[in-house]
């Protein structure tokens, strides 16, 4: 559900209107929308504001809508705007600042405040409205100037809107996965160990380590090889790969060691290109497949970090192949096929596919070959088109050396990110001078494919947690059984006896011997999401069994531990 954008311009007027009739001192800045709703900033000019004057300020606001004022907008000089608002310094900034006219908004001859057209005539078409927030900020974002508070509400033409609106912003905050990273103690990040470096705490590698193995496992068997390479690269290494000219910005200042420029990889291609060419190669050995689980280094800017899902060090599960020109397809159509696979067991919605275009305007960012490009883009748009795949073509969104498909996910805070890519590249084979024998005998250069299965480790974190709300699955959950003890004293022995039997077969096992009451150890269990309970009481130990409960059901089950043994491994090979 979005929110009405007009609607809620109006609706910041009529709060700046009953703010100021309630402090006739407080001077009114400037207000936005946002897909939240809309934010008033206000100077009160020393008075104290906050959330415990909401109720009066709607009583207010609904006084005012049953004035019914004559709702007017008009177009006039800045001259004429200045004298209108003389008094006001933020709204004389604005003026100063506008090119033209100045737009106003009248309410009757109450009110006037600098807004566009909104096409709504009747301060009676806002129904309903809401104000959730207060924050502090700086006029115009610099901290040289006066220091405002923001007021944030919302505005619907029904109530029933706005209850919807409200039911899906819980949801949101339910999906953030920096919430559930908080709250499931997945991940952290330290300012001591600097901005956007993620700390992966025990339960959150957990889940790291099998997504690790899953996808190093799949990727085995669709002939991938796994290599390991340094996460560091000369800079000569990058002026090669042409990533020192189109890709410089995201990279991390580079050091000086003995006679070497090095630099924290961004990519691990240039690497890869290297385990290729360590020595000449028959046609042969193409598809030559190749990946690794590695770390990388981007520089992103500190404004543009966000949670987990844009971080400075990344885990990127990069693959590469190098194969024939009549290998391509196919080997694009296996790409897909391993995406797919991915997305199957994770049980991930993908918002749209994109296929990314070079800018033939751009020739910073993008290489400069008209030809290559041609080429390339006619071969990726043929194979989605072969493969009925519904997309759309972005133009400027491909990597500097060539097209890409891009599976694209939409995170709580509504942005679409790229997870999963495949990307067609005829430029870095040549640059790195790679070759193979072909059958008959002539020496040609590979196509290269770049694969991101399931793209950086932290954002598919991210995406997944957002996607599940945190519920994982039992194979990824990571802490499989809690083992809640009636009597912390009486019922250890065999409480741990248990404990060792599930270790010793794979299973993740935490032992809750607190001291909080038995009804608190089961709802933490609850909200910690793990998928079994197990109780265990006098009866367990007396008749060697164990009671468990499934997340999310309310019957449990006595049986053997070595029976729920035999359960979990069932069900944790079968990913379900
Ligand atoms: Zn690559």
């Amino acid at each position: 559900m979005e929110i009405n954008k007009n609607l809620n311009k109006l609706a910041s007027l009529l709060l700046a209107k009953s703010i100021k009739d309630l402090y006739p001192n407080a001077i009114l800045g400037d207000f936005k929308i946002n897909e939240d709703g809309f934010a008033y900033g206000i100077n009160f000019n020393g008075e104290a504001f906050g959330a415990s004057q909401f109720n009066k300020v709607k009583k207010q606001m609904q006084k005012n809508i049953d004035r019914a004022y004559k709702i007017e907008y008009e177009s006039i000089s800045k001259e004429a705007a200045k004298q209108m608002f003389a008094g006001n310094k933020y709204k004389l900034e604005l003026i100063d600042d506008a090119n033209g006219n100045i737009n106003i908004c009248k309410f009757g001859n109450d009110f006037v405040d600098i807004c566009e057209n909104l096409s709504i005539d009747k301060l009676s078409t806002i129904k309903a409205i809401e104000l959730n927030n207060v924050s502090g900020y700086y006029w115009k974002g610099s901290s040289n100037n006066d220091q405002l508070i923001m007021v944030h509400g919302m505005a619907f033409d029904s109530q029933s809107s706005l209850e919807q609106f409200k039911k899906e912003l819980q949801d949101r905050s339910e999906r953030d996965h920096r919430k559930i990273g908080k709250d499931l103690e997945l991940f952290t990040f330290d300012e001591i160990v600097g901005q956007g470096l993620p700390i992966w705490l025990p339960n959150g590698q957990s889940i790291k380590s099998e997504v690790e193995n899953y996808i190093l496992n799949l990727l085995r068997q669709y002939g991938f090889q796994i290599v390991s390479t340094p996460v560091l690269g000369s800079k000569k290494l990058y002026e090669t790969s042409g990533h020192w000219f189109h890709y410089r910005e995201n990279m991390f200042t580079p050091v000086e060691v003995d006679n070497e420029t090095l630099v924290l990889r961004p990519m691990t291609c240039p690497h890869h290109l290297t385990c290729y060419k360590y020595r000449p190669r028959s046609y042969r050995e193409l598809p030559f497949r190749i990946g690794e689980f590695a770390f990388l280094h981007r520089y992103e800017a500190s404004g543009g970090l966000i949670g987990l899902e844009r971080v400075r060090q990344l885990q990127l599960v990069d693959t590469h192949i190098l194969c024939t020109p009549s290998q391509m397809k196919s080997e694009i159509k296996n790409c897909y096929k391993i995406i797919k696979e991915v997305y199957k067991t994770f049980g991930l919605t993908v918002h749209s596919v994109d296929l990314s275009l070079h800018d033939p305007k751009n020739t910073e960012k993008f290489f400069d070959n008209p030809k290559m490009w041609a080429h390339a883009e006619k071969q990726l748009r043929g194979v989605l088109k072969s493969m009925k795949i519904p997309y759309k073509e972005m133009v400027g969104e491909a990597a500097f050396y060539g097209p890409k498909i891009d599976f694209q996910f939409k995170t709580v805070l509504g942005k679409i990110i790229t997870v999963s890519t495949i990307q067609l590249d005829f430029l870095l084979p040549e640059r790195f001078k790679l070759e193979y024998k072909d059958s008959d005998g002539q020496v040609k250069t590979p196509i290269m494919i770049h694969l991101g299965s399931l793209g950086t480790l932290e954002r598919f974190v991210s995406v997944l947690l957002e996607q599940t709300k945190g519920i994982l699955p039992l194979w990824l959950s990571p802490i499989q059984v809690e083992e809640i003890l009636v009597d912390n004293e009486k019922h250890a022995k065999y409480a741990e006896r248990v404990a060792n039997l599930l270790r010793k077969n794979g299973i993740r096992v935490h032992i809750d011997n607190s001291d909080e009451r038995l009804s608190k150890k089961i709802f933490n269990a609850q909200t910690h999401k793990t998928p079994y309970q197990i109780v265990i009481g006098d009866n367990e130990v007396a008749n060697k069994t164990i009671s468990f409960r499934e997340y999310g059901k309310t019957e449990s089950t006595t049986i053997k531990p070595s029976q729920f043994v035999t359960l979990l491994k069932k069900r944790i090979k079968s990913k379900k």
